[in-house]
């Protein structure tokens, strides 16, 4: 049976986005509620993916499509193309993922000479029926016959100029008429032919090229910039709709709403209206809109339709929505609503508030929140303190402060941001063909436009910055220049814009970092509550650890102690404990240490107290604390040139017998303190030169180190149970857990809890009481893999060093392949993520279930956890929850992102309760 391509709203399934696309399905879904949707119909994305293969449309599409014009024929009492009353219909895309402004609309189908005189007839009302047709005959041009708007522009730019009029209202119904006839000319002369006047051909072309649009580069980068996969949007479905028209008259109007206000997340009628126009003008930016809450003197009875409709709308989706409405003649259709996209502020306000109103649950007040989204509130924001004048005032239209050179084109602010340019983009509007200067601008400024315009969605959606409608900027592109009253504002000068307020400012202004709201505090506890994992943090420093306490970390699940040696006091310590020829020497360097370290851990165990803080004994290869071969080639080399300046001058004030003072520093150089140097640093290259590996990653380094210079182990335990003898005798609850780097046998770990055992016995006997602590192994060596129900029997915990496991996995150094061939790769999509980032669960993943299952088999209460970068990344955390972990450990920022993850993994564990889902889940995932 041939599949059904084409759906009535009024019969198509309201929740199959995958079929109908979201515009489509919510289409349905409000004309089947009672919503007063315009008549029409949606072809499927299945269509579009036939049409995509085929390079034609589906043989008998069209006769269905011609079935469906019928329909709305009968139920709107006009006809398609003729008669005195006739049927005119948008042509929109929408696909399963919302892409703002990404893909093609067609407004207005339907008008020739015959239906434009009948429209004229009909409505009596020449301005409207020519305004109609124009804006049909360019859209048409360029959305079907690919033509640009810059030959429709000019004429309709120079016809102003002409009239002397700004706004698009000032023109007349001949100027309207002049245009028209201008942009068929257009037409023809741009695409060789003249405008088609049948409708069905009109209606054909278009749907032809909306789904063509589907693979336009605009949305081929969009859905890449989004990682829009095929599995979460295929194909784009078109929607035609009966036109209704806002631009009739003063009882006309068209806008935008959301149901709650997406900056701040307040419950209040939020969005922007124009009386008398077309929705595009809205979007545009072209004209400035006036506040929703302005209709309510201006139409009072429409305002209560639409705070009806916003109701309706809220309560049936139990979602904020973003939804489209027109006016015509006092009537109020909806034309469009969608899931509201908002800033992480508002999403978690409006998930708190949507759960005390009785909305939502909490469940659903979890689900509906991306973790990612979470990252926005760590934004920064202006120094309250630092006094500056705007130079400009704009609308506050996305969040944030940034700041950056200031870039007129979205070419160029491509090419600044990829040089590592922080930019701002400056624009007098934007439209969909500028994202790749979204991509790489901190911020976004433009003259024109209000909260709803595409360059304020663009940014919120992205979580950047952005000042829309600063109307005192006049933007001139070709000078790369921008007037601000009396200032000229030259393409290269810093500004900072505060998304916030919409002021902008010249220069860099400084910023604070974000602070957590009490909803945000509220939600994150509702997502502890529902969790199975914990979340720890990797921190190394007592401020890190604060910091990451504040974030909502329950404890420290990776505790580098390698990063506490680099501090200035150390170090030097540590290089003569690395330039040490004897045992003795070491110990005597590991003496001074130990004090140190010491109070480094009783302040993290204070800091942490009572949650667990893991604490890895040390890592890196001795070489990463010692200067490169080169640059002590270079201090030697300057060296021994000073001793010959030294030299010299010692020759030379005996030659000349004269006692004089010399300047310093030569008067206080002697050859002596020279040489001490030279034979220091001498030493040093031995010791480099001695250290050097041909892959130190994979040498001399973590437990290897430990077992070769045991004393360095050791005073690193005895730091952390002294530490913890401290704490217990001052009152302060801790639990430490010592951690063992890079271990493949459990030999080598047998090796290390000796050391453990016979400290913990001498402090034991001194502190009399038995000292509380954990023992445990990182996993990150594909053998500790396959050996772990032998390295169980040693040990209380294991943690996943998954940056390390995956270069042993995928036989890759994370560096050479971040910089050399990933990128590739992930363009090729021979791999779809960055296994760096995102856990690869088809193959790491293997291999930590296999781990987990084996350790588990010999040690029932095996702690499980992971402190590979992946630990916070959402996709990677819903692994491991599947996979058993007991904990994720990331970097502090992302400890709240990883709490709602852990959630939403609880919450949503069903659908991935077996390793099949992933791979089907996950279409093309690497195999
Ligand atoms: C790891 O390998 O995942 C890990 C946490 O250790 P490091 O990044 O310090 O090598
Ligand atoms: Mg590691």
């Amino acid at each position: 049976m041939k599949n059904k391509h084409v759906y009535s709203f009024s019969d198509g399934d309201g929740h199959n986005k995958t079929l109908l696309g979201g515009k489509g399905a919510n289409l349905c879904e409000m004309t089947q509620i009672g919503i007063n949707v315009p008549p029409g119909f949606v072809i499927t994305t299945e269509a579009c993916l036939d049409y995509l293969k085929q390079d034609k449309l589906p043989g008998d599409l069209m006769d269905d499509v011609r079935a469906e014009i019928k329909k709305l024929e009968a139920a709107t009492g006009k006809t398609f193309g003729k008669g005195p009353d006739p049927l005119l219909v948008s042509v929109r895309s929408g696909s399963a993922m919302s892409m703002p402004g990404m893909m093609d609309t067609i407004l207005n189908l339907g008008l020739n000479d015959e239906t434009l005189a009948s429209l004229i007839k009909q409505t009596g009302d020449r301005r409207f029926a020519y305004d109609a047709y124009r804006r049909f005959i360019q859209l048409f041009g360029k959305v079907a016959l690919g033509i640009a708007d810059e030959p429709f522009d000019e004429h309709f730019d120079a016809v102003k100029k002409r009239v002397g009029v700004k706004a698009d209202v000032g023109l007349g119904a001949d100027h309207l008429k002049e245009i028209s006839e201008k942009f068929l000319q257009v037409v023809k002369s741009e695409s060789g032919k003249a405008f088609p006047t049948d409708v069905m051909v009109q209606l054909e072309l278009s749907i032809e090229a909306v789904f063509g649009s589907w693979m336009g580069k605009r949305a081929v980068d969009y859905r890449r910039e989004f990682h829009i996969t095929p599995d979460l949007a295929n194909g784009t479905a078109v929607n035609i709709c009966t036109m209704v028209f806002g631009n009739k008259g003063d009882d006309c109007a068209t806008g935008v709403g959301f149901t709650r206000n997406p900056g701040t997340g307040d419950n209040e009628m939020f969005g922007e209206y124009l009386t008398n126009a077309q929705g595009e003008d809205v979007v545009a930016g072209i004209r400035t809109p006036k506040p929703l809450q302005e209709m309510e003197q201006e139409m009072p009875e429409q305002y209560s339709q639409l705070v009806a409709l916003r109701n309706t709308l809220e309560t049936h989706y139990q979602e904020v929505q973003d939804y489209e409405f027109t006016i015509e003649k006092g009537t109020l259709y909806c034309l469009q609503t969608r899931n509201g996209k908002m800033n992480a502020a508002a999403m978690v306000k409006t998930s708190v508030d949507m759960f005390e109103e009785k909305l939502i649950t909490k469940e659903q007040s979890l689900l509906r929140i991306d973790p990612e989204l979470l990252e926005q509130l760590l934004h920064p924001s202006l120094d309250p303190d630092f006094e500056a004048e705007a130079i400009a005032t704009g609308l506050p239209a996305s969040p944030g402060a940034a700041s950056g050179k200031c870039v007129f084109d979205a070419d160029l602010a491509e090419k600044l941001g990829k040089a590592g340019e922080q930019v701002i983009l400056v624009r007098e509007e934007t439209r969909p063909e500028d994202i790749h200067g979204f991509f790489a601008a901190q911020g976004i400024l433009t003259s024109r436009g209000g909260k709803t315009s595409h360059a304020a969605v663009v940014a919120r959606g992205m979580g950047k910055p952005c000042v829309a409608g600063a109307e005192g900027i006049v933007v001139d592109v070709d000078l790369r220049l921008a007037h601000v009253g009396d200032y000229v504002l030259h393409e290269g000068d810093v500004i900072t814009l505060d998304g916030g307020t919409g002021m902008v400012y010249l220069g860099a202004i400084p910023t604070i970092a974000a602070h957590f709201s009490e909803d945000m505090k509220t939600l994150l506890g509702w997502a502890d509550d529902a969790a199975g994992l914990k979340v720890m943090a990797n921190a190394d420093t007592p401020d890190a650890a604060k910091k990451a306490r504040e974030y909502g970390a329950m404890g420290i699940g990776l505790c580098r102690t390698e990063r506490m040696f680099n501090a200035s006091d150390r170090l030097p310590i540590v290089i003569d404990m690395i330039l040490a020829n004897n045992e003795t020497d070491r110990k005597a360097a590991l003496d001074r240490l130990l004090p140190i370290q010491r109070a480094d851990f009783i302040e993290l165990f204070t800091v942490m107290s009572p949650n667990p803080v893991t604490v890895r004994l040390l890592d890196p290869p001795m070489h990463e604390f010692l200067p490169t071969e080169h640059d002590l080639l270079e201090q030697i080399e300057t060296l021994r040139l000073y001793r010959n300046v030294v030299r010299g001058r010692q020759t030379a004030l005996d030659t000349l017998a004269t006692p004089s003072e010399l300047p310093k520093p030569f008067n206080e150089l002697s050859e002596e303190l020279v040489n001490d140097a030279l034979i220091k640093k001498e030493r040093m290259l031995k010791k480099v030169r001695e250290l050097q590996e041909v892959n130190p990653m994979l040498g001399h380094r973590g437990v290897r180190l430990g077992i070769a210079y045991p004393e360095i182990y050791a005073m690193q335990i005895q730091a952390i149970l002294e530490a913890t003898v401290d704490c217990a005798k001052r009152g302060i609850s801790v639990r430490p857990e010592i951690m063992v780097p890079q271990v493949i046998t459990a030999q080598e770990l047998a090796h290390v809890r000796r050391t453990v055992d016979q400290l913990t016995a001498d402090l034991e006997k001194g502190f009399g009481k038995e000292l509380r602590f954990k023992f445990g192994t990182m996993i990150e060596t594909v053998r500790a893999c396959t050996r772990a129900s032998q390295l169980a029997e040693n040990v209380e915990f294991f943690s996943f060093g998954t940056n390390d496991l995956t270069q042993a996995a995928f036989s890759f150094s994370r560096e050479d392949a971040e910089n050399k061939f990933l990128p590739m790769y992930n363009e090729y999509e021979i791999l779809q993520d960055n296994p760096f980032e995102v856990l690869d669960i088809q193959g790491v993943g293997q291999l930590i279930k296999m781990a987990v299952d084996r350790g588990r088999a010999e040690r029932k209460d095996l702690k499980i956890g992971i402190c590979g970068e992946q630990g916070g990344h959402p996709a990677s955390i819903r692994f491991c929850h599947y996979a058993g972990l007991d904990y994720v450990s990331c970097s502090g920022p992302r400890v709240p992102i990883a709490r709602l993850a852990a959630a939403i993994a609880k919450l949503t564990e069903k659908e991935f309760a077996t390793a099949q889902d992933w791979n089907e889940k996950r279409k093309n995932a690497p195999r």
